[in-house]
This record gives structure tokens, sequence and C-alpha cells, in this order.
């Protein structure tokens, strides 16, 4: 099974596709941990990616796709494999198309968690991240056992560089300009389901998985 999450930035794209992975036992592949296991090893892409990140603006296209293709042909992915925050523009999602086709392949769905900007801007607000294992929480809606520290790993919570409100607004005109257009991409092919995703993150998981059977 191969699914592809749509959906603003911190519309609740990794908090489902963390539960479909381990309800399917299959790899979630977020190309923004990827980017952020490098920005925190120092490695060249990581300094590369840091620049457009800060931004609110999206990385070049050259680099995303490249690391995304090497992650799904590694062995864990030959049954499938849910990806977040991959494509993000159009061109994107046509390399991805391509390689798929190739393999003789293709996405099975691609799930739209749909929620205005309004309440996207106060959720990310909330949102800390543990930059070390990847894990997310939320000050009012999932609080960690000890403020501040992962529950998983230990390791001290922060606010994302890019998720301070002004860097917000950037995101989300950037998302209605480049990655909007993917909708109706995915729409043309068939596979698009949409999911509200304003209600409670068991509802949108239970709505998710009434469309995966
Ligand atoms: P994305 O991957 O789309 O950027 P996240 O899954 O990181 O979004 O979620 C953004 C923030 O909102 C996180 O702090 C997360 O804990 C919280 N969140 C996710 N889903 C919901 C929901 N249904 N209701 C309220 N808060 C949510
Ligand atoms: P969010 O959880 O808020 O949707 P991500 O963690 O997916 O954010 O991405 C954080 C940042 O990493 C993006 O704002 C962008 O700069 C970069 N990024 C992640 N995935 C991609 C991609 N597929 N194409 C270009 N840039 C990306
Ligand atoms: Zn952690």
């Amino acid at each position: 099974m191969k699914i592809i999450m749509l959906g603003a930035p911190g519309a609740g794209k990794g908090t489902q596709a963390k539960m479909i992975a381990e309800k399917y036992g299959i790899p979630h592949i977020s190309t923004g941990d990827i980017f952020r296991a490098n920005i925190k090893n120092g490695t060249q892409l990581g300094m590369e990616a840091k620049q457009y990140m800060d931004k609110g603006l999206l990385v070049p296209d050259e680099l995303t796709v490249k690391i995304l293709l090497d992650r799904v042909a590694q062995d864990d992915c030959k049954k499938g494999y849910v990806l977040d925050g991959f494509p993000r523009t159009i061109p994107q999602a046509e390399v991805l198309d391509k390689a798929l086709t190739e393999l003789g392949d293709k996405i099975d769905y691609a799930i739209d968690v749909d929620v205005p900007d309004e309440n996207i801007v106060r959720r990310m607000g909330g949102r800390r991240a543990c930059l070390s294992c990847g894990a997310t929480y939320h000050i009012e809606h999932v609080p960690p056992k000890k403020e501040g520290i992962c529950d998983t790993c230990g390791q001290e919570l922060v606010l994302r560089d890019d998720d301070k409100p002004e860097t917000v607004q950037n995101r989300l005109n950037v998302y209605h300009e480049q990655t909007q257009p993917l909708i109706e991409f995915y729409q043309a092919k068939g596979v698009l389901k949409t999911v509200d995703g304003t209600v409670d993150m068991k509802d949108v998981f239970t709505a998710i998985t009434e469309i995966l059977k």
C-alpha cells in the first residue's frame, strides 16, 4: 500500500502518517524529518536545506527528489510506505509518478487532511518537536508527560524555527501556491480522498482507516 498525505503545514499529516505506519506496518517517510536530521548532523544537504526552511520556503526540487527516490528504493519500502510532506510541487509529483510507472507501480491513495488556515496558525504555535527522534507534541492537544521533555527519548522539546508565527504565514502562502494544485493532480488520477482534519485526531484516524479498508 502506497499512500501520500496532502494538507497544509500543521494539518496533522505527520500525526496521522505515524498512526497509519504503525497500524499497517509500513515505513513513515517525512522529507521534513530527513532534512531536520541532516541539519542536526551538520551535513552539506542539511546546510543547504536550512537556508530555505528557515524562511518558510520549499527546498529546491532537485535536492528533495533525489533523497526521496533513494529512500523509497530501500528494502523496507517494498511492501509500501506512507509519504508525509512529499510531493509538495507538481514537478515532484511527476517525478514520483514516472519512477513508479517504470516499476509498474502506482500510488494507491492520496489523503488530503483538510484544515482551514485560521486553525493552522493557532495549532503551529503549540507544536513542540523532538529533533532527536522526530516525535511531535502539542502543548494543549498532545502534551508530553513532563513539560518540555520527549516521552520517547528524554530529549528537550523545541518550537521549530519555522513554526514561529511570521514564518507560518509564509509557509501557508507557499502551500496555496505550490502544493495545493496537487489536490487536483491526484483527483485526476482517481486516488484522492479528503478527510476533515479539524476534528479530534482519533476521529481523523478513524476516517482514514475507513478509506484504507
Ligand atoms: P503536519 O505534519 O501536517 O505539519 P502535525 O502532525 O505535526 O502536522 O500536527 C501539527 C500540530 O497539531 C502538532 O502539534 C500536533 O500534535 C497537532 N495536531 C495534529 N492533529 C491534530 C488534531 N486533529 N487536533 C488538534 N491538534 C492536532
Ligand atoms: P510540516 O510538518 O509543517 O508540513 P515539514 O516537516 O513537512 O513541515 O517540512 C518542513 C520544511 O522542510 C518545509 O517548510 C520545507 O522547507 C522543507 N520540505 C519538506 N519537504 C519538502 C518537499 N517535499 N519539498 C520541498 N521542501 C520540503
Ligand atoms: Zn524524542
